[in-house]
């Protein structure tokens, strides 16, 4: 046999019986975005590399150790496969003029790629879906974010979910704050490990997201960027505050939240779980107002968030939200080979009037034994068999025989006219 080749380290299959709880995901998500008029975009998963060192920026883990970059071997263009999608998103309303007669809600979901060290909800390939909101300004969209992402995890029955948010200001603050931050460290600079050492002149913010245990009290204390905002930046996060109050969804404000991203600016927000270990964070985002103008468009606000479909997933796991395996509605029981043509044609027809049904199929030598097609049939879960024997198809008919609730049961149908009875088949008929 030939040797026996693995999928690539952090990056997973995802198999039947799990993939129908993405499937249902999905679909739930398909569902709520339309209830918010969000549209659906579909990028390409390889972009140029510059439009990622330029949209993320070049001192964040992202760029600096994460990407999947190479060279494009037959015209030596440099490529990625995208690490996140709102760089691709915004590039695509840009090229395609997208904001021309005004703002612009999308949704996107697809596979990532990370370079980092595959763990429990973290991987190399993982999924995000991700809502943005392009050319909007008012805080009221920020406020509408956070809602359609909180009514997401009530269409999906997750419960402790804990919203966390911050206020970035503008980039004026910032420098302010960058400069008070900077004073701070240098303070400190014993207690400062690599990481932050080499940041503390290219983007001391980004030392405020350290993972390092070590890191954390000196990190608690640093000069508070939401001291430093003015009235307009404060009076932008009291509007989203007000909205999310009396829509009565909780939220606690940190300090210390500022993403990973270095695009964001005013509010920013996480969704963060503490039945996951240390990847809690099931969903980030927040206001990039000055990303549209950075990858060459003309200026415009913007807000969005991505969750990590895995993460999601893992937690409704672990909340016990199991989802119903899809079953066929009818396993079709073929004693003889040779009436297959006919059987073949009437499933279709079955299909079309919208039952599911699970063909037997046999082994290349022969159909098998009734027995084993009726153990076949029990496997599959479906409430019905349908006997397609000899003697019925002379007749011109099909043995409906029920295997779940009163099992036993069965009566004759006509293979002309399917319509008039398969509907009979189906589970909520
Ligand atoms: P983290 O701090 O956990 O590395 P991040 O800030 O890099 O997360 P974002 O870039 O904001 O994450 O991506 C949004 C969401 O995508 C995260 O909240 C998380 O749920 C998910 N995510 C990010 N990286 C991974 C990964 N490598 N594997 C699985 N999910 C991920
Ligand atoms: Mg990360």
């Amino acid at each position: 046999m030939a040797e026996k080749l693995s999928a690539v380290k952090g990056m997973n299959d995802i198999l039947p019986p799990d993939s129908a709880r993405w499937e249902w995901f999905e679909q739930e998500v398909r569902g709520l975005m339309a209830r918010f008029a969000y549209r659906n975009i579909r990028t390409p998963i390889v972009e140029p590399t510059a439009l990622f060192v330029r949209g993320l920026g070049e001192v964040t883990d992202i760029v600096e150790k994460e990407m999947y970059s190479f060279e494009d071997r037959l015209n030596g263009e440099q490529l990625t496969l995208r690490p996140e999608c709102t760089a691709g998103v915004v590039r695509a309303a840009v090229e395609h003029n997208l904001l021309y007669d005004g703002g612009k809600r999308l949704y996107y979901m697809g596979p990532m790629f990370r370079h980092e060290r595959p763990q429990r909800g973290r991987y190399r390939q993982f999924h995000q879906i991700g809502a943005e909101a392009l050319g909007f300004a008012g805080a009221e969209v920020d406020a509408e974010m956070i809602l359609l992402a909180d009514a997401l995890w009530k269409v999906l029955g997750l419960n402790d979910v804990s919203l966390e948010l911050n206020s970035l200001g503008q980039p004026e603050e910032r420098r302010q704050h960058r400069a008070a931050l900077i004073a701070y460290f240098e303070r400190h600079a014993d207690q400062l490990d690599e990481d932050a050492k080499r940041r503390l002149h290219s983007n001391p913010l980004r030392i405020l997201d350290t993972k390092n245990p070590a890191m954390q009290a000196l990190v608690n204390a640093a000069p508070r960027l939401i001291d430093h905002l003015g009235e307009a930046s404060l009076a932008h996060f009291q509007q989203v505050r007000a909205i999310l109050d009396v829509a009565g969804v909780a939220y606690t404000i940190n300090p210390r939240l500022v993403r990973g991203m270095d695009y964001y600016n005013l509010t920013v927000f996480e969704f963060i779980t503490t039945h996951l270990g240390s990847q809690g964070t099931i969903c980030g985002g927040g206001r990039y107002d000055y990303l549209i103008e950075q990858i060459g468009g003309k200026p415009a606000p913007a807000v969005g968030w991505a969750l990590g479909v895995e993460r999601v997933l893992e937690l409704l796991k672990e909340q016990g939200g199991a989802r119903p395996q899809p079953v066929p509605d009818a396993y079709a029981i073929i004693p003889d080979a040779a009436a297959l043509p006919r059987v073949m044609q009437v499933l279709q027809a079955i299909r079309a009037a919208g039952v599911s049904v699970q063909m037997h199929a046999g082994t290349g030598e022969g159909m098998g034994s009734m027995k084993s097609q009726f153990k076949k049939a029990d496997a599959s879960g479906a409430r019905h068999a349908l006997i397609f024997g000899a003697d019925e198809l002379a007749r011109g008919e099909v043995t409906v025989k029920s295997l779940r609730d009163g099992a036993g049961a069965q009566r004759a149908e006509p293979l002309v006219a399917v319509a008039d009875w398969a509907h009979r088949l189906k589970l909520h008929a």
